[in-house]
């Protein structure tokens, strides 16, 4: 029978997956000659042998792919064979085009798992043991292909007995680029404040164990950056936490011995425990017990969900093991600043909270914070996306010829590169209000175009003159595209779920520059394959004050009041009479009080007047407040009256439901009644804004999408009136997600 040569050509995320050893396995099955290679581009193979081996060979490589890989694309051909004696693993190839995906990183596997607690296996309590189904990808990568010598663990030259593993196509170790053991591989210290060493190794392990159980505040050099460290049990502790950060009432998350002692707390939902013991092992919210006693309040004051994580290295495993309670993990940074990456820098920014710094001397290539999800309509909502998820692909319906780039917004910034198809989404970056938060944006966009070896010919930002990201993108000199806000929060949704319009977007956030000069939040976009049009928005008032506002949903609340023209209530606003002069003598003359249609500043306006939140410690806090309260309530509730106003932009006027909850208020009834009514009203505008529009697509987008309550309702009524409903799953609905929807935005520029 006459010999083929079978060449196969394989896109996607198929490096440091262990797709070769797979690849060699099988050719070792079927007995064929040939070669497999990694290239910057991706990973060639090629066999000979009978056509019908060939064939079984081919179907066999897309089916029983390794669990991490992702197949994009798998083309092939037969060829003429040249005589191939042995199958052989080749050298890699770096040169070419760069498109080889980057992996993000894998959370430790069973079998890692059983090793490091196995005390007769010889990596027993190793912090670095890993495997080529789990480890550190991303974080570690320096450049593509991705081979040991284009990592951060190049510095470590491999054991004998690593090396034999690394080297036996049998071993699940073949070719895992950080294999590493106690002998070779990178070792802990514990760190004083000076940075002297106190402890190495399993030592140091132990006695940051030990500082952790008598209340310090312990820094740790994780897989993605710093995390701060403190017992999860311990009131004061956290509170000294919360005083080192500066942060007030923002929760922290925690991270927990096992999955067993969540459900002890919290209630699980099989979807939650699957993502918590997922590859990417996010952060769930998840809803505490009433009597869930063993976490201080100071974690998360006042709120009904607690952020949890399982370990995910074999660090996290081994010290939370030896722990045997929750800790409170939360970002090691100065307020609002990015992750620090290297144990100098944290001496330097955390030295003065931490009491002591468990390092290492693996380098981290590149920040990745913890990612944050959520459960929503059944389905995983990502609320922040980084580790475990960035910096995979979202793919896009239509190819691109040259590479792009989109700098995203303001805030919860993140960047995307446009490559072909493929949006390559950065890790979450932060709010781009201090320098230090600036550079890591500029390395983030640096980094992208660095890996995948490209200049962007285009560049996508955001309207906003002012956002510090939109002077960047001007400052490169490229063809310049501004996506306005909200249209780009819709076009995010869309690209997600490879929509194209007709679709009505419901873009409702915080804040968003508006085509007309006015701040827009509460919008109802048509939007086109070749732009939107704004069909309606929530009627607009006043923002006394501007900006300063956003942290004083009080003075939301009396913007609201003065629009409709009234001074009920005004008292439980709480501000000075010196004070209210001022904001009055603003909003009557229209200066510093900006018009807004913001539907995040309704939320504000609202949980004032209902005494929630007059002054709030974090963006969104009034909000998730209203949103707690509203889930207190148990019976079905009717909506308020709302209006849609007739014109050519259509106004979902909140007049009459303010009127009502002021009534109510008045009257003394249930906060918790008013807020579900409040949130049931929303909902039955925008479905009343759905009918009219008449188009059969609702996408669902801005940071209002992160409230459960909001967007399950909003999901149902609008389901049950007939429409198609698109949500945010695999990108955020708040920020987050913006840059993706800029790069979708230049799309239609090609009309
Ligand atoms: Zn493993
Ligand atoms: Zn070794
Ligand atoms: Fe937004």
């Amino acid at each position: 029978m006459s010999k083929k040569r079978l060449r196969v050509e394989i896109h996607g995320a198929v490096q440091g997956v262990g797709f070769r050893p797979f690849v060699y396995r099988l050719a070792d099955e079927f007995h064929l000659p040939g070669w497999v290679l990694n290239s910057a581009h991706g990973v060639f193979i090629e066999v000979e042998g009978e056509q019908a081996k060939l064939e079984a060979f081919l179907a066999r490589v897309a089916s029983d792919k390794p669990r991490h890989a992702v197949i994009q694309t798998l083309e092939h051909a037969t060829l003429e064979p040249v005589g191939y004696t042995a199958f052989e693993i080749r050298k890699s190839q770096d040169h070419g085009r760069k498109s080889a995906l980057v992996l993000p990183d894998i959370a430790t596997c069973d079998a890692c798992l059983a090793d490091v607690f196995d005390p007769k296996n010889r990596r027993y309590r190793y912090p670095f043991t890993n495997c080529t189904d789990c480890g550190p990808r991303f974080t570690i990568i320096e450049q593509l292909p991705y081979d040991r010598s284009h990592t951060t663990m190049r510095r470590f030259p491999m054991c004998k007995r690593c090396l034999a593993e690394y080297e036996n196509p049998l071993d699940r170790r073949f070719h895992a680029q950080p294999n590493a053991c106690p002998d070779c591989g990178p070792q802990l210290a514990l760190w004083d404040r000076s940075g002297r060493v106190l402890a190495e190794r399993d030592d140091a392990l132990k006695r940051a164990a030990d500082a952790v159980r008598s209340g310090k505040i312990l820094a740790l050099k994780g897989l993605g950056g710093f995390q701060l460290i403190v017992d999860a049990r311990n009131e004061s502790a956290v509170q000294a936490m919360r005083r080192c950060k500066a942060r007030d009432e923002k929760p922290f998350a925690m991270m927990a011995p096992t999955l067993k002692r969540i459900q002890a707390q919290c209630t699980v939902s099989p979807l939650e425990a699957s993502l918590l013991t997922s590859p990417q092992a996010p952060i769930v919210l998840l809803l505490h017990g009433a009597g869930a006693v063993e976490v201080a309040p100071a974690v998360a004051p006042q709120n009904p969900y607690w952020g949890i994580m399982l370990p995910y290295t074999p660090l996290h495993h081994v010290l939370l093991n030896d722990l045997g309670f929750p800790i409170v993990a939360t970002s090691g940074n100065r307020s609002e600043e990015p992750i620090c990456t290297d144990e100098h820098q944290a001496l330097e920014q955390l030295g003065d909270s931490a009491d002591l710094f468990l390092v290492h001397d693996r380098p981290i290539a590149r920040h990745a914070d913890d990612s944050v999800a959520r459960v929503i309509a059944e389905k995983m909502c990502l609320l922040r996306r980084a580790r475990g998820y960035a910096p995979l692909p979202i793919v896009l319906k239509n190819d691109s010829a040259s590479p792009a780039l989109a700098v995203g917004a303001h805030q919860k910034n993140t960047v995307a590169l446009r490559l072909g198809q493929n949006a390559f989404l950065s890790q979450h970056v932060g709010d781009l209000e201090n320098f230090s938060t600036v550079q890591a944006f500029q390395k983030a966009i640096a980094d992208l175009q660095c890996l995948y070896d490209v200049k962007p010919q285009r560049v996508a930002c955001d309207a906003h003159p002012d956002y510090l990201s939109t002077q960047h993108a001007i400052s490169l000199g490229l063809p310049l595209k501004k996506v306005q806000h909200h249209h780009a929060h819709v076009l995010s949704c869309m690209a997600e779920h490879g929509l194209q319009g007709p679709a009505l977007g419901i873009a409702w956030d915080g804040t968003g520059y508006g085509l007309d000069g006015t701040v827009w939040g509460g919008e109802f976009l048509r939007v086109e394959a070749d732009g939107f049009e704004r069909v309606a928005h929530l009627r607009p008032f006043r923002l006394p004050g501007g900006e300063a506002a956003v942290r004083q949903p009080r003075r939301s609340a009396l913007g609201l009041l003065h629009e409709m023209g009234g001074a009920s209530l005004q008292a439980r606003l709480d501000f000075t009479p010196q004070e209210l002069k001022v904001l009055q003598a603003m909003l009557a003359q229209g200066l510093n009080a900006p018009l807004t249609s913001s539907a995040g500043r309704l939320f504000d306006a609202v949980a004032a007047l209902l005494g929630l939140c007059l002054v709030c410690g974090f963006e969104g806090q009034a909000a998730m407040q209203l949103e707690f309260a509203a889930m207190e309530e148990p019976s079905d509730v009717e909506p308020y009256d709302i209006d849609v106003n007739e014109g050519s932009e259509a106004q979902l006027d909140w007049a009459p439901m303010v009127r009502a909850i002021l009534d109510d208020v008045g009257a003394g009834k249930p906060i918790a009644w008013i807020s579900k009514r409040f949130h049931h009203t929303l909902v039955e505008g925008m479905l009343a804004v759905a009918k009219r529009a008449g188009v059969e697509r609702v996408v669902l987008s801005g940071g209002c999408f992160q409230n459960k309550l909001l967007t399950e309702r909003a999901i149902q009524r609008l389901s049950q009136a007939g429409f198609t409903v698109y949500w945010h799953q695999q990108v955020p609905p708040n920020d987050g997600g913006i840059a993706l929807g800029q790069l979708a935005a230049l799309d239609a520029q090609k009309g």
